[in-house]
């Protein structure tokens, strides 16, 4: 299967052909949300970005299992296995259950996905319904001698890892610069090495979710769970492991060197991450408390938004950078992004209707060669839109009569619009607004037309109460030679 795609693997930090491991099948692992609190646009870039990868790689005709995980125990506040249990502590100030916050998450999570219209993996594995699948591995890579315990936790021996394998290979760091930026241990720790991080962790007296282990009662630790249920669904290794660029240096390291240590064998080919969405230049974070909620953002209900915008306009502004680039959040770039998605939108709609003529004016081949090209490039979407724009243009002119359409180019420009806006940049038009409906449409000018003929009559009381009420109504009316012009106000 030559598709011709190329990806830029982190790990190698370079554009890589790909080619899966077992074609055509394609294992594909993204780390999914903390399910303790709501999602912030920030996370739903990451899995955007992914939902539009994933509909490429389908379109490609790849048989993918794209399996995203929730995470749903054993987070700590800290990277490095400090601080409260976040489902502890928000079923504490909740006053529920931890596996109620869960599911509440998990739900609010689902709702938020389908309203972006992104499609559901074909497994969503829960840490906390892989308990067994994590304690095994932890004794593997305890046989192998990679893990020692202590007090009923259970630390990966980071330092003696190193020694076989490249730790900081993911982030091409050196152990020496990864331990300078780590503070010492103290007296009281019980790891060995400054970065030896925890497999598993020994419960105290008050801890809510604990399960019973070779070492006693308690719970895995974050990075774990995705080493092993990837393992479990995907193999020893599989193609494609993904997440935002925060999870680099930390989870995804620590995720290599668990299934390294465990499997002996380097888990994943291409290692893939999103960039951040970011506010005034911060990163959107939970902790930073600049998250917006998608829901604010559809409502406008937000101090810092001027008003709402339809998940289309979200999901077309996400679009429009690169997966690997930051992308800003801000009033004005959500308003530019909303009026081109209706450009979109409403050349979709003209295409229905194009009349066709015997030859082409127009190099169609071409156009669909380009689109290709930029998703081929390491899934180039902002490349990709601004070929169909080109489309747009090219739409815009047969309608108007500039250009001319074969039915044979027709039939191409419109499974070439289908594949690229609907199927994988997963775009929908049932956001459109009405200017664009055609009942909408057909009214509007039957009222203006009432208007020109009560004008002829010199009916002008009533040819003025129509433009008033309709002008009151947000509809412009321009009066030109032939007749009149109209458009909705913004
Ligand atoms: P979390 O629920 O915090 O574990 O995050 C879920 C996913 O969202 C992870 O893949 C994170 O890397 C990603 N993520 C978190 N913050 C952002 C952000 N500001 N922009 C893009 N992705 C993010
Ligand atoms: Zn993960």
């Amino acid at each position: 299967m030559n598709t011709n795609l190329k990806i830029f693997n982190t790990l190698k930090r370079k554009k890589e052909d790909f080619e899966p491991i077992n074609p055509p099948f394609v294992g594909m692992y993204v780390c999914g949300p903390t399910v303790y609190s709501d999602v912030h646009l920030g996370n739903c870039r990451t899995f955007i970005s992914f939902d539009l990868i994933y509909r490429y790689l389908l379109h490609l005709g790849y048989k993918v299992r794209y399996v995203r995980n929730i995470t749903d125990a054993g987070h700590l506040e800290g990277d490095r296995d400090e601080g409260d249990d976040k489902f502890a502590k928000k079923a504490k100030l909740e006053q529920l259950e931890p596996m109620e916050i869960v599911q509440k998450y998990t739900l609010g999570f689902h709702h938020v996905m389908r309203k972006f219209n992104t499609l559901s993996p074909s497994i969503e594995p829960s840490a906390t319904g892989h308990i067994s699948e994590q304690i095994e591995m932890i004794k593997e890579i305890i046989a192998n001698g990679y893990a020692y315990e202590k007090n009923g936790t259970v630390y990966f021996d980071v330092e003696k890892y190193n020694k076989d394998y490249s730790y900081g290979q993911l982030t091409n760091r050196k152990l020496e610069e990864l331990l300078e930026g780590t503070r010492e241990l103290s007296g009281q720790d019980e790891k060995k090495g400054r970065l030896d991080f925890a497999l598993w962790i020994n419960a105290k007296p008050e801890t809510l979710m604990k399960w019973p282990s070779p070492w006693g009662w308690g719970f895995p630790g974050w990075h774990i769970e995705c080493s092993a249920m990837s393992t479990k669904y995907l193999g020893e290794m599989f193609d494609i492991h993904g997440g935002g660029m925060d999870l680099q240096a930390t989870h995804h390291t620590n995720e290599i060197a668990q299934s390294q240590a465990c499997n002996q064998t380097a888990p994943v080919k291409y290692w893939m991450h999103t960039n951040m969405l970011t506010v005034n230049g911060v990163r959107m974070s939970k902790s930073a408390g600049n998250g917006f909620l998608p829901e604010e953002l559809f409502t406008g209900n937000h101090p810092l938004l001027e008003k709402g915008y339809s998940p289309m306009v979200v999901r077309f502004f996400m679009a429009q950078s690169h997966y690997r680039s930051t992308l800003d959040f801000s009033n004005e770039a959500l308003q530019t992004a909303e009026k081109w998605y209706y450009k979109l939108m409403k050349a979709g709609q003209i295409l229905n209707k194009l009349k066709t003529q015997d030859k082409s004016s127009v190099n169609i081949e071409e156009l669909k060669n380009n689109c290709y090209e930029a998703m081929n490039d390491d899934f180039n979407s902002p490349v990709l839109i601004s070929h169909l724009f080109e489309a747009v243009r090219i739409i815009n002119s047969i309608n108007d009569g500039k250009e001319s359409i074969s039915q044979n180019d027709l039939d191409v420009l419109k499974s070439l619009y289908k594949t690229f806006v609907y199927d994988v940049l997963g775009l929908t038009n049932e956001d459109i607004p009405s200017a664009s409906n055609d009942l909408t449409t057909e009214l509007i000018n039957l009222i203006l037309n009432l208007r020109m003929e009560a004008k002829k009559n010199k009916d002008f009381a009533t040819s003025d109460k129509i433009r008033n009420e309709l002008t009151a109504k947000g509809v412009i009316i321009k009066d030109t030679k032939d007749g009149f012009e109209w458009e909705l106000a913004d």
